[in-house]
């Protein structure tokens, strides 16, 4: 049950939301489509890099239906510069599941949906449909937990979040994410700029996850490299290791992957391409 200290946490984080909160173009558009395709493309990706390929994505696709049909090289054309380049065939599989049956109703039945996590599915339940859940991604956990005082995860951190979730749930979720990210940072927080410092037990009780492996010389970077190189031409192993600068090898075991997870196919012998 919310309670007197969560009302008035909630009343100070919603006005300095109000003037504080990001400018980002997924913010309030309130059409499912728009946040489905910005929640999967946050997902691993910091929102200041996501901005100019969700522009792109949006106007080159900009409904469920025109995603539904387009092909995987157009689609990876658009994406590829992103990374974890297998999100947009599986927002394409998801774009065709919902022209076919339309939207789910319940965060149960967008959870089912392919790529959709618990996270992605609040976040289009509360942003698109109004709904009052809770969104918990690493910058609500982080946050929730510091207010309560202690680390908190799995079902812990649902209940804190959903039980401090204030309204509209929207603005609440997107007001926490904020927050995270500008002031209550994983390491450094700006304790004493915070709206909400009155009613929360400070920054000590949150450990800090594990830095992101480097990307420069990682799987990921050969990965990209390869997807951006097949989309511009389909090659050999010899020839996409002259394009993208990988040696012959870790070419070849990247595109048995991608052609594993379907993402390239091998037409004529020994020449990839990207699958249809
Ligand atoms: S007071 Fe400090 S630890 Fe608490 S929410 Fe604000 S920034 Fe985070």
């Amino acid at each position: 049950m919310t309670t007197a200290v969560d009302h008035e946490r909630n009343a100070a984080l919603l006005s300095w939301y109000a003037e504080h909160k990001r400018d980002l173009p997924w913010r309030d558009v309130g059409d499912p489509y728009l946040v489905l395709v910005s929640e999967v493309m946050l997902q691993q990706t910091q929102a200041s890099r996501v901005v100019p390929f969700y522009e792109r994505f949006v106007e080159r696709f900009p409904t469920v239906q025109s995603l539904a049909a387009a092909s995987l090289t157009d689609l990876l054309a658009v994406w590829s510069g992103l990374g974890y380049n297998s999100r947009a065939p599986r927002l394409r599989q998801t774009a065709r599941i919902i022209e076919d049956e339309g939207w789910p109703k319940t965060v149960d039945g967008l959870e089912r949906l392919p790529g959709v996590g618990s996270y992605t599915a609040a976040a289009i339940a509360s942003f698109a449909f109004g709904e009052p859940v809770a969104t918990i991604d690493t910058n609500m956990r982080r946050v929730v937990s510091r207010w309560n005082g202690e680390p908190l995860d799995g079902a812990a951190v649902q209940v804190a979040a959903q039980t401090a979730l204030g309204e509209p749930s929207a603005a609440w979720n997107q007001a926490v994410m904020d927050l995270g990210a500008s002031l209550c940072l994983a390491r450094g927080a700006r304790c004493w700029e915070c709206p909400v410092a009155d009613w929360c037990a400070g920054p000590d009780s949150y450990v800090p996850p594990m830095p992101q492996a480097r990307f420069e010389g990682s799987a990921r970077q050969l990965r990209g490299a390869i997807v951006r190189a097949v989309v511009a031409a389909a090659g050999t192993v010899q020839d996409l290791a002259g394009r993208t600068g990988f040696p012959a090898e870790a070419v070849q075991t990247a595109i048995e992957d991608l052609v594993g997870e379907g993402l390239l196919v091998e037409n004529d012998p020994g020449r990839y391409s990207v699958a249809e």
